[in-house]
């Protein structure tokens, strides 16, 4: 039966269209539940179970299945989510609804309906001829999806009555609506709320604690005194901002203040977006939680604030004790300096929520037997959440996550439940798990949906494979890696031409062969961005088949690839360039070390040394041009853990060695990466994805000239070529470890580099490089980036067809946002990982002390490096309760004066290095002087500003 629905809309120019959209009503789709005789040949296969005997509910003691609404799959997911809730019908009209309002929840739904296990079955209400109901006059939307809600239980209920007498399958509808619940009953449809049934599972009580507690926001107040003013409806705040009332930006919490926080205002452009207003007090930060969306108003003049450099943390146990809090308000409200004073406002509403869970500690209620606790998130911009559990005693002392239900008026803090218990503190597996949440790091297994787009094993070349590409079988081909090395992404050759000329080949994994636009893998990809290297784990980008088999440029077998082919002299000056699609067989994996053996030998004479050796003479001439062109050499102090092998706990520490090989390597990877960026940026100038490293603000060097000047230096900041040049003559006879400091000092003063699409921006320019334009190309199995350049070049060659998206420079802008961010978020939780296995390692080793050099000065401390362990941490010189040392620092020579003593930059110190577990939450490295000594004081250590190097990558794969 065909129904066809006719509506009007309205166009972008303010014309009218119609719009006739067909809709096919069928009666042949299924019900759903195994053994129904009525529907037995229904397509989809049968998905509820005949006998639901799992759960054993109070209200309804007969087998039924669940039909929740649209709030309740949207607000209840995590406790429908749980193993013992099975046998669930989803509508297609509820379906809908929540991938109209979350894509989050939307997923999360899709993957259980995915998951044999839950029995959750799709019904397509919508196109079923007795369940498909028409909007009637005067009926909004709304209420015509809650009839058809009903409509669908009700002919469920009569279906499974028809199915089997003695059965007595029951549909029971689930709704927190309380005017559709009582509709439902009406119409003989049993209801119930989500609360009451989840109470009612008496076999599972630990099911309640992951109940939302849901109070609408504002209208709330039952019992005690209202704290917080009113959030504006949506309306007023858009009408407020449209008349310049009120700000729109993002809250970002303080990290050290739990009573402050700042709010970046969104400008119309990018020039506008230094603009900042500041929030201290908790009346003012209005229940905004970090990344919250909200509208601020700004405060008159004479309440305008500085932002205080105190450390506070919210420590309270009672909960509502709200004097306290205001008594260190005023603290903050000290006298300040008439110039530090800021934009000051205060929240009147929220535009958009951003809450995730999080992850986060118990603290466990003082009073006896009470139910309500206190949350502790890790991260200390979010707030304590209060939760209801009975299981305190259990989750106390373990990782847990929580989600954010509201906020209400009258509460100190936001309601919550209990997620998911992640495990014990400290055990590894569970701080992986936690650094990779908090990180949001994408690291779940890959779908079956993602999975069905890999080809088919055993694999092999096709013929037709063959035919559209060059067949480089016969060079000699090998690649040079980091020892254990599985993807493989890149292998190079060099032979000398007929001509007397030479010829080098970059040949790179070919991804986009695999990987075809718009697909599910294809989606994962882009959303995961990138591959994350942890200490002893690796999130991959793309299923390990492709990552460490098909698309891994292994020795003896043949692979498809990406070519970039130079004609070069002798003097590495490239004479032509061209791309092309090939087939390799590459005939030795080698690691750093084995080739260097290789060039070094004399008796080695066959074509894979001689390769190696011609390659590395040119590289040689590639980096001392570059370097000459004003490309920086610049330094991490980088280290590597020794695993034990068994138990995986960090045994020892290591310099990373750096031979000629990888910058061999690293050189010709350079190379391709800019060759490849002229040729889709010629191709392509409006969406061209490129890279790019802005050049710092001069304010940026200050504390490196500051620094230099004091050891009677001068570094020049004017081109990065100034820079290089006088990072290379800074050099000291009798302190050789010198330059390195500056280096990791220059390091510092950097921007990031981005990817960003050449049709959205005018500054190409790549400053660490010294290159007027340059892309990623050569690590596509780790890359996302890599995969869409290869995807220009092959368009660009004629080698592939084009898609829509590709040409779309918005699409493409987006995409180069949330690439980005994936790469910022998998350096941080790098960082995060060798953090914790540092404090394992001190943990095994006990207390030791070390030479440190001082890398910066500090009003109160001084930040220093452990070139040993790569190690830098801050060292204290104020002590709680103690009597405070005399201190004078000096911004000029940046220097800090303790009594009698005078710590300059780069001054050699003594430290002494330890674990402090006195907090379970946040173990922290803490260090202490030894030496010099300092009379009459005691010196204490806190190393939480912790910043480390990242663990041993591959050099070339380091974010250049
Ligand atoms: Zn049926």
């Amino acid at each position: 039966m065909l129904k066809s629905k006719t509506f009007l809309k309205k166009t972008r120019a303010g014309g009218v269209m119609k719009i006739v959209r067909e809709h096919y009503l069928r009666d042949d789709i299924g019900c759903g539940a195994s053994g129904c005789a009525a529907c037995g040949g229904a397509h989809e296969g049968p998905v509820l179970e005949l006998q639901p005997l799992d759960r054993a509910s109070s209200l309804c003691p007969q087998p039924h299945y669940l039909l929740p609404d649209t709030n309740v799959l949207l607000h209840q997911i995590d406790v429908l989510e749980d193993p013992a809730i099975r046998n669930v019908i989803v509508l297609q009209t509820v379906l809908q609804e929540v991938r109209n309002r979350s894509a989050p929840v939307y997923k999360r739904i899709r993957d259980m309906t995915n998951n044999q296990e839950k029995h959750f079955y799709t019904f397509t209400n919508e196109h079923h001829r007795e369940t498909y109901v028409e909007q009637v006059q005067g009926e909004n939307s709304n209420d015509r999806n809650d009839r058809a809600i009903r409509v669908a239980a009700k002919w469920y209920n009569e279906h499974l009555k028809k199915m089997s007498a003695e059965n007595q399958l029951q549909v029971i509808f689930i709704t927190n609506d309380r005017k559709n619940k009582e509709k439902a009953i009406e119409e003989g449809i049993p209801a119930f709320t989500c609360e009451e049934y989840i109470k009612s599972l008496t076999a599972n009580p630990e099911l309640i604690d992951r109940l939302a507690c849901l109070s609408e926001e504002g209208n709330e107040i039952e019992s005690g005194k209202t704290i917080f003013s009113e959030h504006l409806p949506l309306s007023k705040l858009q009408q407020g901002i449209k008349s310049g009332t009120y700000l729109q930006g993002t809250f970002r919490a303080s990290r050290e203040n739990y009573l402050e926080a700042t709010v970046w205002v969104h400008g119309d452009d990018e020039d506008n977006k230094e603009a900042s207003i500041i929030l201290q007090g908790l009346k003012n930060l209005n229940r905004a939680i970090h990344e919250d969306i909200v509208a601020v108003e700004l405060l008159p003049r004479h309440q305008w604030v500085a932002p205080s450099s105190v450390v506070l943390q919210d420590e309270g146990q009672n909960e509502d004790d709200i004097e306290k809090e205001e008594e260190r308000e005023r603290i903050l409200k000290t006298a300040v300096n008439e110039k530090m004073l800021k934009p000051t406002g205060r929240v009147v509403g929220i535009i958009k929520r951003n809450w995730r869970p999080y992850c986060g500690m118990l603290s466990k209620s003082d009073i006896k037997e009470s139910r309500r606790h206190l949350f502790t998130p890790a991260d200390k911009r979010i707030p304590r959440i209060r939760i209801e559990t009975r299981q305190a005693s259990t989750l106390e002392g373990r990782r847990i996550i929580v989600a954010v239900d509201g906020w209400p008026r009258n509460s100190r803090y936001p309601n919550g439940h209990f997620v998911k218990n992640l495990g014990e503190v400290g055990d590894k597996e569970t701080e992986t798990e936690v650094l990779l949440l908090e990180h949001d790091v994408p690291h779940q297994a890959f779908s079956q949906a993602v999975l069905s787009f890999l080809p088919k094993m055993p694999w092999s070349i096709t013929e037709k494979d063959m035919k559209s590409r060059e067949d480089l079988r016969h060079l000699c081909v090998c690649s040079v890696d980091p020892p254990g090395c599985t993807d493989i992404d890149d292998a190079l050759h060099c032979r000398e031409l007929e001509n007397g000329n030479l010829e080098v080949g970059v040949h790179i994994a070919d991804v986009s062969h695999f990987i075809r636009p718009g697909n599910a893998l294809d989606q994962e990809s882009a959303r995961r961005g990138t591959t994350v290297y942890l200490c002893e784990k690796r999130i991959d980008m793309v299923p390990e088949l492709l990552s460490s088999n098909l698309c891994s440029l292994r020795s003896n077998v043949d692979r498809l690839a990406f070519s970039c082919i130079w004609e070069m002299s002798h003097n590495a000056e490239i004479l032509k360039t061209r791309f092309t699609k090939s087939v390799i067989n590459s005939k030795a994996s080698l690691t750093y070390a084995e080739a260097q053996m290789r060039i070094d030998s004399a008796a080695m004479n066959d074509n894979i040394t001689t390769s190696l050796r011609g390659l590395n003479k040119l590289a040689k001439i590639l980096k001392k041009r570059r370097i000459e062109k004003g490309a920086l050499t610049l330094s991490s102090p980088e280290v590597r853990f020794h695993m034990d092998s068994e138990t995986h706990d960090p045994i020892d520490l290591q310099a990373k060695e750096l031979r000629e090989t990888n910058s061999m390597v690293e050189e010709f990877m350079l190379l391709a990466n800019i060759s490849v960026a002229k040729k889709i940026h010629e191709e392509f100038s409006e969406h061209a994805l490129l890279r790019k490293h802005p050049a710092p603000p001069p304010s940026n060097y200050e504390i490196l000239v500051k620094a230099a000047k004091s050891k009677n230096l001068e570094i020049k900041t004017d081109t990065a070529k100034a820079l290089a040049d006088s990072l290379d003559r800074a050099d000291s006879p009798v302190f050789p470890y010198l330059n390195t400091l500056l280096r990791i000092l220059a390091t510092r003063c950097m921007m990031q580099a981005v990817y960003f699409c050449s049709g959205m921006d005018n500054d190409f320019h790549h400053y660490g490089l010294a290159s007027p334009i340059y892309t990623h190309f050569t690590s596509p199995i780790r890359r996302y980036a890599d995969i869409i350049v290869h995807r220009l070049l092959a368009v660009a060659i004629g080698a592939d067809c084009t898609y829509p998206e590709l040409t779309d420079k918005h699409k493409l802008a987006d995409l180069c946002k949330n690439l980005n961010f994936r790469h910022k978020m998998a350096q941080y939780a790098q960082r995060a990982s060798v953090a914790f296995h540092t404090q394992l390692f001190f943990k095994s080793k006990g207390i030791v002390s070390e030479e440190a050099y001082i890398l910066f000065v500090r009003k109160n401390a001084i930040v220093v490096l452990i070139p040993k362990y790569g190690l830098e941490g801050t060292v204290f010189f104020e002590e709680k309760d103690k009597p405070k040392p005399r201190l004078i620092y000096d911004d000029e020579i940046p220097s800090l004066k303790i009594e009698d003593t005078v710590f300059h930059v780069f001054d050699k110190v003594k430290v002494k290095i330890m674990l402090d577990s006195s907090n379970l939450q946040h173990q922290k490295i803490r260090m202490s002087l030894v030496e010099p000594q300092i009379p009459g004081i005691s010196v204490s250590a806190d190393a939480s500003n912790m910043d480390i190097n990242e663990p041993e990558r591959k050099k070339k794969k380091l974010q250049k």
